[in-house]
């Protein structure tokens, strides 16, 4: 008996040591309330121009985990494609290699996919969305179109209140889906014209322009620190972010056009005319117009969270980048933000990086 009680003691003990230890700061959300039912985020991958996207899901999947709010999956295409947009600096891989990052970065369901030189749509690909409280989009330019029906289940799963978080180049994919468009507001590339919405951006003036005028959609130039100027202070995203903060080289994008229904610009970024013009067109140069980079748009009942922040793993190790995607999420899933903003948080002239404790 005496064992028994000394063991039950022991375990009880340890019980209390483990609840009276210091929660970790990112984690004082779910542990204020051990009752309350964590959220279910879902990360959707498979063909995105960016290759580097089997590490970038799997780090965007740990700051959902580490906001203490989220439990994740994962819905991987059974064809994948990596584009030429990849770290090889960081991560030490060859344009060839790109499908390393799939064996380097494994999704822990220890899924196995037919890699493909083109994208290919998936005719089986087809998540039960509603499941989840919110769905993270890391999709890229030329991702193959998802069957009719796998769109008709997402359209319905936005207008019954579920939630979206739009990644970078994931404002690339899909550009003849109507409703899609609608859904991220604004987008670049993918065939999108004057046809799919204005240009949208704000003057020096501090005033938000949609303008309808002719030409093409989405470019930016090389990869930059820049400043992001937020411009919806009470939004729940962005309350307690500073005014400017210093964002980590990163692609810029600019010339998104969209629908933009619905949509409350977050925050801006300069596109200046000699830095952010493509360097695959000398002829083009940078907008001199504040983009939009952050928005918050409303489909149906849903709510959708656009960060065009994310070129690279690098970029995402953005204090700045990983605060905003995680205060995003938590909005679009639930329509309000618990988290407290991060000590770290950059300021207008300092960057602030954490690198991802995963990276290899
Ligand atoms: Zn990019």
């Amino acid at each position: 008996m005496n064992r028994i009680t000394t063991l039950l003691t022991t375990i009880i003990l340890m019980g209390l040591f483990a609840c009276s230890s210091k929660p970790d700061a990112k984690e004082a959300n779910a542990t204020t309330n051990p009752t309350t039912k964590k959220l279910k985020a879902l990360i959707i991958d498979g063909q995105n121009n960016h290759g580097v996207f089997p590490l970038t899901t799997m780090l965007m999947s740990d700051y959902l985990k580490d906001s203490g709010l989220f439990t994740v999956d994962y819905a991987r295409t059974a064809y994948t494609w990596q584009g030429p947009h990849y770290d090889q600096d960081a991560l030490g891989v060859k344009a060839a290699d790109a499908p390393i990052l799939l064996e380097k970065y494994p999704l822990p369901t220890g899924q196995k996919t037919t890699v493909v030189e083109k994208p290919q749509p998936d005719p089986d690909f087809n998540p039960n969305f509603s499941d989840y409280d919110v769905v993270v989009s890391n999709n890229g330019w030329q991702a193959a179109a998802w069957p009719d029906a796998t769109k008709t289940n997402f359209e319905n799963y936005m207008k019954n209140g579920g939630g979206l978080v739009v990644i970078h180049a994931a404002n690339n994919s899909f550009g003849d889906w109507d409703a899609y468009n609608k859904m991220i507001g604004l987008g670049g590339w993918g065939g999108r014209s004057a046809e799919t919405g204005p240009y949208v951006y704000y003057n020096d003036a501090g005033e938000r322009v949609d303008d309808p005028s002719e030409g093409p959609c989405g470019s930016h130039g090389p990869q930059q620190d820049y400043v992001m100027t937020t411009r919806s202070p009470e939004h729940p995203i962005m309350k307690g972010l500073p005014t400017k903060w210093l964002h980590v080289y990163d692609e810029l994008y600019d010339r998104l056009r969209g629908p933009a229904e619905n949509m409350t610009v977050l925050a801006t970024a300069y596109s200046d005319v000699e830095k952010n013009g493509p360097p695959w067109d000398k002829k083009v140069v940078g907008t001199g117009r504040h983009e939009p980079l952050l928005m918050a748009i409303d489909f149906g009942k849903g709510r959708v969270f656009h960060s065009g922040m994310g070129h690279m793993g690098t970029a995402m190790e953005c204090v700045g980048f990983m605060a905003t995607f995680q205060r995003g999420a938590e909005w679009a899933a639930t329509g309000k933000v618990t988290q407290a903003v991060p000590a770290d948080f950059p300021t207008e002239t300092k960057t602030s990086t954490r690198k991802w404790a995963n990276r290899k």
